[in-house]
């Protein structure tokens, strides 16, 4: 799935191509994705200019001077930038053709990925608008976390993972930046120390930073013909390795299941 590094890596790939661009047609093959897309996108976005491509969460926002499209990648969602002439395949649901012939193609499997249209500030979309702050802006920070977990009996994890905590801490970030950090995933939120949060705040930014920067690595797939833009794989410690090593002190990783997500980590490094 789609997590915030691999939007943020969208977003650097797709934004050369087509800020600024306006668009000249849109083909929609599938309308029925997550949400419908909206009737008459085609005749809405005609002839407007992309004027930035920002992101909120794991939004994509093409803001316009008359409303700004909302892309969602679901589960399995991808955009790729091609040029003309090439053949849409099963799952290319929707083109964006702009006046240089560039067609930025929306590609989706499984359909849970979403196409919106707003002509309000994007920020006050029912999507968007109760969603905590960016893990990689100014206004998150350990004293945050700390504030906002005061007598909350959630686990740490599962309280990272909440959007209106924080948004983009996704499972296998939650995961690692956990192991970084040394707290036991299932601690409760109310009764970690303000230093601590402090730390995973600092950790938290830094496996997303990481995965941002390995993901740059890929941003010519974006315009890979053949290729998917590529969701990368991280060096992980914990993730994924329940029954190996821990890679600080050996101990045998284990897991439980917190908000029926696979949690695995070392009960050494981790209290
Ligand atoms: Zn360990």
């Amino acid at each position: 799935m789609p997590e915030l590094p691999e939007v943020e890596t969208t977003r650097r790939g797709i934004t050369p191509y087509i800020e600024g661009q306006t668009v000249k047609r849109v083909i929609i093959r599938q309308p029925r994705l997550r949400w419908p897309v909206p009737e008459n996108l085609e005749q809405t976005l005609k002839g407007l200019r992309i004027q930035t491509v920002s992101r909120r969460a794991k939004y994509l926002l093409l803001a316009t001077d008359a409303g700004t499209l909302l892309l969602h990648l679901g589960m399995s969602g991808s955009l790729r930038i091609i040029s003309d002439g090439q053949t849409a395949g099963k799952h290319d649901h929707i083109d964006f053709i702009f006046a240089d012939e560039i067609i930025l193609r929306f590609n989706d499997p499984r359909r849970f990925g979403a196409v919106l249209w707003t002509t309000e500030p994007a920020e006050q979309h029912p999507l968007l608008k109760d969603l905590g702050p960016e893990p990689l802006q100014e206004d998150f920070s350990g004293d945050l976390l700390y504030d906002l977990s005061r007598n909350k009996k959630t686990p740490i994890k599962s309280f990272i993972m909440d959007s209106h905590i924080v948004v983009g801490v996704g499972n296998i970030y939650a995961n690692e930046a956990l192991f970084m950090a040394g707290i036991h995933p299932a601690r409760q939120a109310g009764k970690i120390s303000l230093t601590r949060y402090q730390k995973l705040a600092g950790c938290i930014q830094a496996i997303l930073r990481q995965a941002i920067e390995q993901g740059g690595t890929t941003l010519r797939d974006f315009v890979n013909e053949a290729g998917k833009p590529g969701y990368f794989q991280q060096q992980l410690n914990v993730y994924g390795r329940v029954g190996l090593p821990c890679t600080r002190c050996q101990q045998i990783l284990k897991e439980i299941r917190l908000s029926n997500r696979s949690t695995v980590f070392c009960s050494d490094c981790q209290r």
